[in-house]
């Protein structure tokens, strides 16, 4: 059979532990014999993090930034406990933090959906991609304990001005204050790369804030959805999808009782709660992707889970493993189908498109990883195998359509 050939290049980014065995077991068995490509590696492997100094870290967004589209291994975010296990110098900061700062993205987390896995919420027949802007609020925050009564203010210094003061509560006695912030050049960016994402995926997008509360914060962050959305009007006019905004709390009223098929805009806390509910609900975290879309349109695919840290031990104990690798195999067709769309490369897309319904048909099919036996519809059919059957399985599948 002669090798589909994916034009440009894109950006390897390499990882740790289970996933890392699980990605080499992707490439060798379902990939590279398939495909021929050409990736910029990047190991970011905690070793190697340590051996550069995190250098790689940088080098490897920065190769987003030019080549467009990146596909990213789980990677581990060093603690203490690390420190010593990989006996680092540094504890080196979180790699997706580093990459989402140098391409000022936004993340995005879509469930994958298999018919014999039911959501929890009966309603649901589409995914619901759950669109977290990840800077500012209350992950900035200072706050105080107001230990008696007293006067807490808010104030403003401007550079060169006189300071601005506002009364946030006269307190007759103990409480607590908190005071956090955003900038109107992130908000922007977070728009334009919810607006740019929903385009791409030709989804619907709604927006929820609580503005009638917080009039000034959150009426900030309609007010630049709302001029933002200008540039975008036309856009989405032709590809027949459509923009809402309504207050936070109608909108999980109405989420709830929807098909899902949106992409659900959370500014920061919203978006950390929200999307682990949404997770859960569909089934599992190693059901879910993972994309970070820049402003300027650079895409980066990735896992929504971790390392998978106990079955990594497991394995170097020479005991059988059964790692999911849906999402990893998603992230994978994500970049692949998002290089063969730029380089206008039909025969790419379809083969990311066979992958994923190679992978799904093998769920149903009642194939799947252990993490699945528990949750999907029960069937004589169903069986538990372990991390190489199941790609084993996906493989064959994936060759009998190609
Ligand atoms: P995790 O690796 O996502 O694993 C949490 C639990 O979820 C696992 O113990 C496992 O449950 C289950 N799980 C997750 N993915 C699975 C898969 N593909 N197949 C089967 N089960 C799966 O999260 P963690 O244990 O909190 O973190 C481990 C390491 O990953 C940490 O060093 C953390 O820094 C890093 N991390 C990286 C990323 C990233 O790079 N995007 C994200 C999160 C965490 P069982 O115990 O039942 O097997
Ligand atoms: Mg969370």
């Amino acid at each position: 059979m002669e090798k589909i050939k994916v034009k440009n290049t894109f950006v390897e980014i390499d990882g740790d532990e289970m996933t890392r065995i699980v990605w080499k077991m992707l490439k060798e068995r379902m990939l590279d014999p398939f495909l021929d490509y050409h990736a910029e590696y990047y190991d970011l492997g905690l070793l190697n993090r340590e051996a550069t100094g995190d250098q790689v870290t940088a080098d490897a967004a920065h190769a987003i930034r030019k080549h467009g589209v990146g596909v990213k291994c789980a990677t581990i975010t060093p603690n203490d406990q690390r420190m010593t296990e990989y006996k680092l110098t540094q504890c080196w900061k979180s790699p997706n933090a580093t990459l989402r700062g140098i391409l000022d993205g936004t993340v995005f987390r879509k469930p994958i959906m298999v018919s014999n896995i039911k959501p929890a919420v009966r309603t649901w027949k589409k995914p619901i991609t759950v669109g977290r802007h990840a800077y500012g609020d209350v992950y900035k925050n200072q706050e105080m304990k107001i230990p008696g009564p007293g006067r807490a203010e808010i104030v403003f210094t401007p550079a060169n001005g006189e300071p601005v003061r506002g009364t946030i509560h006269e307190f007759t006695g103990p409480g607590i204050i908190q005071g956090m912030h955003n900038t109107e050049k992130s908000i922007r960016s977070f728009a334009r790369a919810c607006m740019n994402y929903a385009l791409a995926e030709k989804t619907d997008l709604w927006f929820s804030t609580k503005d009638t509360i917080s009039k000034t914060y959150d009426g900030f962050f309609k007010a630049v959805f709302d001029e933002e959305f200008a540039n975008f009007k036309e856009g989405f006019e032709k590809a027949g999808i459509k923009y809402y905004y309504t207050l936070i709390d109608a909108l999980v009223a109405s989420i709830v009782k929807s098909e899902g098929g949106m992409l659900w805009a959370c500014k920061n806390y919203d978006g950390d709660v929200m999307s682990d509910l949404v997770a859960s609900a569909y089934g599992s975290l190693a059901m879910m992707t993972s994309v970070l879309v820049s402003p300027e349109g650079h895409f980066e695919y990735e896992a929504a889970h971790g390392t998978v840290t106990d079955q990594y031990y497991q394995h170097l104990k020479g005991e059988e493993t059964s790692t999911n690798s849906i999402a990893l195999i998603y992230a994978w067709t994500g970049c692949l189908r998002k290089r063969g769309e730029m380089d206008g490369t039909p025969e790419v897309v379809a083969f990311a498109d066979k992958l994923e319904a190679a992978t799904r048909e093998t769920i149903e099919s009642g194939t799947m990883t252990g993490d699945l036996i528990g949750i999907v519809d029960p069937n004589p059919a169903n069986r538990r195998v372990n991390t190489e059957e199941f790609i084993d399985a996906v493989t064959e599948n994936l060759v009998r359509k190609l």
